[in-house]
């Protein structure tokens, strides 16, 4: 009896080792092909990549949980082509060119027609981008997406969080909260009555923002020494932001331990915030900003830069049809703070951006 079941086990387990090869021949290997600058990609132990000369490499990592980055009804094509824009996004946030990828992809079952979506919005991706699939893990679980992506910088040149100083201009790139509004017509169309006042074509921009980000690699290049940091906005706004001037004060105290004297702070003029009609009409009828401040999912920029280098970035951003809005300014006193015609608002609760734990 023992004898038999182990026999089972073993010829389950070869069975799935089976489907699963398959399944990475079929989906994932297609992505692979035709791309430069990969010697070994899917089906060695590991990748081997040509680095340039003179660059450095960029190395980032996401991942996506079901139910908690992405509705569990979301499509398999959105749900691929956000687990690669997340990550595309943060090298366009570190100055780099994009290289390539690998996935780390944990599935509740076998699901042919989900799998061919899934490999589709990869390659929507992969191709406008030129960055193939160069390998990754393939297991079975609860749905979870574990992009890692890699690029490059010419040495020295990767734009950190940790530059910006008192007075640069705060930017962002495109508008800000169109994911966040897209999350609540997935969410709560049908409860939050505020939400019907929105057009047709509003609440389709919004879930587009929220299911299919766009990395702004377009400008990733433009940014190396020219803006002093930059962030993509995941977590929101203020949240991210923050990270910003952490990291700055961090560097400027020399790595000591901070004290809050010695902590850069902002000043947003929320009438400034770039708005989609969409976003700016929430905002009005609700009287809420959480949607721009707080909202995840933008992937846009946030920039800091000198006003000396503020002409030159819009020049580079407008030849590529990116607008580029000053929201704000660094400051030398701790904290955010949000003002409206220079008049201090008290935002209330909900600002902080979201947090997992
Ligand atoms: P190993 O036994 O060395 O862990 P695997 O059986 O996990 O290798 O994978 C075989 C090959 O397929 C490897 O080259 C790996 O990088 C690639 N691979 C596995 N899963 C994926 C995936 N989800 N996407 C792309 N490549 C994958
Ligand atoms: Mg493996």
């Amino acid at each position: 009896m023992y004898c038999l079941r182990s026999f089972f086990c073993l010829y389950r387990r070869m069975l799935e080792v089976a489907l699963e090869f398959d399944l990475i021949e079929h989906y994932f290997l297609p992505l692979s092909q035709g791309f430069d600058g990969v010697e070994v990609g899917i089906g060695d132990d590991g990748a081997v990549l040509d680095v340039p000369n003179d660059h450095q490499l960029v190395v980032v990592t996401d991942t996506l949980v079901s139910g908690v980055h992405f509705p569990e009804d979301t499509l398999a094509y959105d749900i691929a082509w956000k687990a690669l824009a997340v990550n595309l996004s943060d090298l366009a946030a570190m100055g780099a060119e994009p290289a390539s990828y690998s996935l780390a992809l944990t599935l509740p079952d076998y699901d042919a027609e989900w799998l061919q979506n899934f490999a589709e919005g990869l390659r929507a991706l992969s191709t406008k981008f030129k960055v193939p699939l160069i390998g990754g893990d393939t297991t079975k679980g609860p749905l979870t997406i574990t992009v890692t992506a890699q690029g490059w910088v010419p040495n020295q040149q990767a734009v950190l969080r940790s530059g910006t100083q008192v007075d640069d201009l705060i930017c962002v790139t495109n508008t800000l909260g169109e994911g966040a509004l897209g999350l609540k017509f997935a969410l709560e169309a049908e409860t939050d009555d505020r939400l019907h006042g929105l057009s047709r074509t509003e609440r389709t921009r919004a879930l587009n923002a929220l299911n299919r980000p766009m990395p702004q690699l377009a400008i990733s290049t433009d940014l190396r020494g020219v803006v002093s940091s930059a962030i993509d906005i995941s977590d929101g706004l203020l949240a991210d932001l923050t990270h910003v001037l952490k990291q700055s004060s961090i560097r400027q105290g020399g790595g000591k331990k901070l004290t809050p004297s010695a902590m850069l702070g902002a000043e947003i003029e929320l009438t400034k915030l770039p708005l989609s009609s969409g976003v700016k009409r929430y905002v009005e009828q609700t009287k809420e900003w959480g949607l721009p401040l707080s909202g995840g999912d933008d992937y846009q920029l946030c920039l800091t830069i000198s006003s000396n280098n503020l002409a030159k970035l819009s020049t580079l951003l407008s030849a590529k049809g990116v607008p580029l809005t000053v929201i704000g300014k660094v400051v030398d006193q701790a904290g955010i703070t949000c003002v409206k015609q220079g008049v201090i608002q008290n935002i209330g609760g909900g600002e902080k951006g979201y947090c997992h734990f």
